[in-house]
């Protein structure tokens, strides 16, 4: 059997999108006060990017509920995080 690359896997989950509610937003004004942002490489689905203007941009869309980002985030205030509400969110196909 063919060994998956992590991509691959990933590949695999559903994402049922709360179009309603976000369950994770940032704080844009905290962010830019943050110098490292680890929140840029630590999330495996690369949903923090910075824009053309250099601030921080988050799409909830593709969140893995890792949680990563809670925990590398050092600034108070600057991530609200919760689960998805109910039927929403991701649905792991492939381990
Ligand atoms: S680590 Fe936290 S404060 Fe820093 S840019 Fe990311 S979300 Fe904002
Ligand atoms: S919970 Fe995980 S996948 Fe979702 S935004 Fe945070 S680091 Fe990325």
């Amino acid at each position: 059997m063919k060994k998956l690359s992590i991509e691959e896997r990933l590949g695999f989950n559903k994402f049922n999108v709360d179009d309603d509610e976000a369950h994770i937003t940032i704080n844009k004004e905290i962010c830019r006060t943050c110098t490292e942002k680890p929140c840029l490489y630590a999330c495996p689905a690369l949903l923090y990017n910075l824009n053309e203007a250099g601030e921080m941009t988050f799409d909830y869309a593709g969140c893995l509920e890792c949680g990563t980002c809670r925990v590398v985030c050092q600034k108070q205030g600057a991530i609200q995080w919760n689960y998805p509400r109910g039927i929403f969110g991701v649905q792991f196909r492939y381990g």
